[in-house]
């Protein structure tokens, strides 16, 4: 006969799946993947996934990001962190910029139990705590894999769950720069979150930026805000 022995996973769900019902918990932790139609600006997001090769810091984009003012949202992975000690500090210390965070080793979250998840996610939320003093509120999972699990998971630690609604596809090799922004250009709209990748694995990122900010978003009406300010905002007026 079977033995109905439950796991250390499955009581761990149970309790997540009890908090669910409760109703004072906060409701944080739906998918945000877009802000209001009605906002006049666009979330510039940009991943820090760790890299295996080169510097794993795309400092042209950098320089022109941090030169302009331009408002932008990271999420950076605990191993990309431990490699960008001074990296992470320049960054914290801008205040047009926002900082969540991108899972501890960029794992395949939906292949993992919940206890791993929560480990995976906690990571780089706890390190930018205890290291740099800062509360990381936004997470955005690793791949933008997940699963009810991790929705779960990110609603039980408090944080806000941010994915997409434009993917630039600047990581892929075979895309030009002209194709990056046309794809990202076309769709730009109203509460657009837009996803690049500020590691060096975008060979066209920064070129994509520059025309974004200069043609696009002015032409459209549209500028850059860091998530949450996107998320602040519903009026028409700037
Ligand atoms: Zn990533």
């Amino acid at each position: 006969m079977r033995r109905l022995v439950p796991t250390r996973a499955l009581l761990y769900l149970l309790s997540l799946i009890a908090l669910e019902l409760t109703p004072s918990t906060p409701s944080f932790a739906q998918v945000i993947t877009a802000g209001s139609p009605r906002c006049p600006g666009v979330a510039l997001t940009f991943d820090l996934c760790p890299v295996r090769k080169g510097s794993g810091y795309d400092q042209p984009l950098m320089d022109y990001l941090i030169t302009h003012r331009i408002p932008a949202t990271f999420f950076m992975s605990g191993k990309w962190m431990a490699k960008h000690e001074s990296e992470v500090e320049q960054l914290l210390g801008l205040d047009f910029f926002e900082i969540g965070t991108h899972g501890d080793v960029h794992a395949h979250l939906p292949m993992h139990d919940a206890d791993e998840q929560r480990t995976e996610i906690l990571g780089p939320v706890t390190l930018l705590q205890e290291h740099y003093g800062h509360q990381a509120r936004l997470f955005r999972p690793p791949y933008g894999e997940y699963n009810d699990v991790t929705v779960a998971v990110v609603k039980l630690l408090g944080l806000q769950f941010i994915q997409w609604n434009i993917e630039s596809g600047d990581p892929d090799p075979t895309l030009s720069a002209e194709q990056i922004f046309t794809r990202v250009s076309k769709r730009a709209k109203p509460g657009s979150i837009i996803v690049f990748h500020a590691n060096g694995k975008g060979k066209q990122t920064r070129q994509v930026i520059e025309r974004l900010t200069r043609e696009t978003l002015p032409a459209k009406k549209l500028r850059p805000m860091t998530v949450n300010e996107l998320l602040d905002c519903t009026s028409q007026t700037p």
